[in-house]
């Protein structure tokens, strides 16, 4: 991991149903992040629920499921097949990857609708989520960095999104205001930060753990360690 640099000219990576645009994110200005040091959007989410569990995901590359993480993914795979359709003066697109060297993230969309107006198309990510609007600004984070992408992807500025709540059937939009959009790059920084130090930070037992899908193999009530060291401790013996 490097800090940001400028490329000449990166090209947004091959995706399926990414919308036509110039490969150059000409709306951008100040340091980008090199193509090797991208890091998945949804670090964004992790890192914000809890910075031990982002790096024991981007770090130390762990990964366990619980419900709510297999529930999230197949609705996430349903979402995301690729494809598009036309309903209204509303083109929609499945499955968009999606890039932002000025965040250093790459990703996947699950619905980008592309809204008809008289200066032309005008993109609208819509993100789902299985459950109900949680507290924090974690879904919010997300989106914001889905938009960032497309504006850098297709060289235009977005106002809004949504995120449509599969629990309560409800769609909240989303205005990327200025406050979102700082809190969106502080955290692709703190991301892009902890991926550089290589380091887990130690477990703070709260509230979240309960619904953390990493429990086990975090242990936050246990000796504070890495999982690395933990399972090294166990190859190695007493
Ligand atoms: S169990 Fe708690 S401390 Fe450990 S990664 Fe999950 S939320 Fe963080």
């Amino acid at each position: 991991m490097s800090a940001p640099v400028a490329p000449a000219g990166p090209a947004a990576p091959a995706g399926p149903a990414a919308p036509a645009g110039p490969a150059v994110p000409v709306a951008v200005q100040g340091p980008l992040y090199a193509e090797d040091d991208l890091v998945p959007l949804s670090a964004l989410q992790h890192v914000l629920y809890c910075e031990r569990q982002c790096a024991l995901i981007h770090v130390e590359r762990a990964w366990a499921e619980n419900r709510q993480t297999a529930a999230g993914r197949i609705l996430h795979a349903r979402v995301h097949a690729p494809g598009g359709e036309r309903r209204r003066g509303v083109r929609t697109e499945f499955g968009v990857r999606l890039v932002s060297f000025a965040l250093g993230v790459s990703g996947v969309a699950d619905v980008v609708e592309f809204h008809a107006g008289p200066g032309g198309e005008t993109p609208f990510p819509v993100e789902y989520k299985r459950g109900r609007a949680k507290g924090g600004d974690c879904d919010r984070v997300q989106l914001c960095a889905q938009a960032v992408c497309l504006e850098e992807m297709l060289d235009v500025r977005l106002e809004a999104g949504a995120l449509y709540y599969g629990e309560a059937r409800r769609r909240v939009e989303v205005v990327f205001d200025p406050p979102l959009r700082a809190a969106t790059r502080a955290a692709a920084e703190r991301v892009h930060e902890i991926v550089a130090s290589g380091r887990t930070p130690p477990a703070v037992y709260g509230g979240k753990c309960r619904a953390c899908s990493l429990l086990e193999l975090c242990r936050p009530k246990g000796v504070a360690r890495s999982v690395r060291g933990y399972l090294q401790a166990i190859v190695e013996g007493p």
